[in-house]
């Protein structure tokens, strides 16, 4: 009898004919039927009195034209969490991604001397717009700020020991611990002081003649606060120097800017790191910086050359569309009130409340006619992301949403499955839409969505 059930199936074939192409590559339809098949026999497998469904054809098609198109595609991002690590951290500015575009369709000079007509280093864009930046000696740019840390430890403490306060011991994310980086990069970690204080003596008693650096790490996403103390960069210089090692400090974010000019607390500046004795700064492209995803690292000629001269150089290296970007972005910085207007990072960080609240009302205003649904505009919290700044909270404005037929998280999901998906957060039973992280053509298109929606049932 459960037999019967199952010989009621198509063949792939078939059901791969009934389902139709619609311009969707046959190859798709034939996979698309396969999985579609197999989920129903599953689901009549667990459940004797399932018959085989009616509606195959178009589940079949349904899910070809899913797998046909880019499978991490654009968002709109509405959580109002500017450095979403999930959605891809920094958008890139104009600029950036003209050079993208640029780099992508022919060829360029990569590593070519046009000059001399020959070989040159990977980069060099990058790197001088750095030490233009940032006044140091030496740049070099890798693949992404955990490669930066991983290349640097590798280059100076291979087989030798590195200090790092027990209060600096951060985990960034799943397998990014550092007493791991650095065991990986084979260097001996040698723990000083305690969680929440350290002194300069607890360096300097563990500074025995096998200790090839001081590593110091800025607590990018979470804080030590209270009975806590930890020694200058200046006297930890010192005391490196003293010895004939290098201080290098992982600041993270890697703010080319003071961020209390768009309205944040202070977070630590490469410029402030290197001025006040790190002999190397490594930070992130796609955090407070606003660029790509990659790893910079800036500081003292000899002990850049030391990194690339590393093997793992080449296999942390970064990729050409990832420089060409990285330089558009770089370039803006030139002019610091060009920087915060022309970088979306830092624009939306910056928005003024008259710019939310103006965006926040042209969203509402979008969805006003849509039947069934329920718009506000309410004064919110947001918060920064990507690890930077913990508990600093930015006020914004959002979209509050309810439907009147259904609850918040349904309303939720069905936005999480527009085209493009709408990713928004839930608050009181309402459907938050933050104004500071929606793009320009984002309200028009929010409402063309919702609206899908709610005719569609
Ligand atoms: C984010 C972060 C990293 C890792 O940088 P990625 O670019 O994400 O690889 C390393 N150290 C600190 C302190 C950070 O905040």
């Amino acid at each position: 009898m459960t037999d019967d059930r199952f010989r009621a199936l198509p063949a792939v074939e078939t059901l791969a004919s009934q389902a139709g192409a619609d311009g969707v590559p046959r190859a798709l339809v034939i996979e698309a039927a396969r999985e579609i098949l197999a989920r129903e026999r599953e689901a009549m497998g667990a459940d004797p009195a399932r018959a085989a469904a009616g509606d195959l054809g178009a589940r079949v098609l349904a899910l070809a034209r899913m797998l046909s198109e880019p499978a991490q595609g654009r968002v709109i991002n509405a959580t109002g969490v500017v450095l979403h690590t999930n959605l891809g951290r920094a958008p890139l500015s104009e600029p950036a991604r003209r050079a993208v575009a640029q780099a992508a369709r022919g060829y360029l000079a990569l590593e070519y001397d046009v000059e001399e007509g020959k070989r040159s280093h990977r980069a060099l864009g990058v790197e001088a717009w750095l030490r233009r930046l940032t006044g140091a000696e030496a740049a070099l740019a890798v693949n992404n700020g955990a490669a930066a840390l991983l290349l640097t430890i590798s280059a100076l403490a291979q087989g030798k020991k590195a200090l790092v306060s027990r209060g600096e011991l951060i985990e960034i994310g799943g397998s990014f611990r550092l007493p791991e980086i650095l065991r990986k990069a084979g260097a001996t970690l040698v723990e000083v002081g305690t969680t929440n204080r350290t002194r300069l003596d607890d360096y300097q008693r563990a500074l025995t003649p096998e200790v090839a650096m001081l590593l110091r790490v800025h607590p990018s996403n979470y804080r030590v606060i209270g009975f806590s103390e930890r020694p200058s960069r200046g006297e930890l210089a010192a005391l490196a120097h003293g010895a004939g090692i290098p201080l290098v400090e992982d600041v993270g974010s890697g703010a080319l800017f003071d961020t209390r000019e768009v309205g944040l607390e202070h977070e630590p500046t490469v410029l402030e790191s290197l001025t006040e004795g790190a002999d190397l700064v490594t930070f992130s492209g796609d955090k407070l910086l606003g660029g790509p995803q990659a790893g910079l690292v800036v500081g003292r000629r000899e002990w850049i050359d030391a990194l690339k001269r590393d093997p793992l150089a080449r296999a942390l290296r970064i990729d050409k569309l990832t420089i060409a970007a990285l330089e558009a972005t770089l370039a803006a910085y030139v002019d610091p009130e060009r920087a915060l207007s022309e970088i979306p990072t830092l624009a939306m960080l910056g928005a003024p409340a008259h710019a939310l609240q103006a965006q926040a009302e042209r969203l509402r205003d979008a969805l006003a006619s849509i039947d069934g649904l329920v718009v506000t505009v309410v004064p919110q919290a947001s918060e920064v992301g990507g690890g930077a700044l913990p508990g600093a909270s930015l006020p914004t404005v959002a979209v509050a949403l309810r439907a009147q037929d259904r609850s918040a998280s349904a309303l939720e999901r069905l936005l999480r499955l527009g085209r493009p998906p709408i990713i928004t957060r839930i608050q009181d039973d309402r459907v938050l839409l933050d104004a500071r992280t929606l793009l320009d053509e984002d309200p028009a298109e929010i409402a063309r969505i919702v609206g899908e929606v709610f005719q569609r049932d």
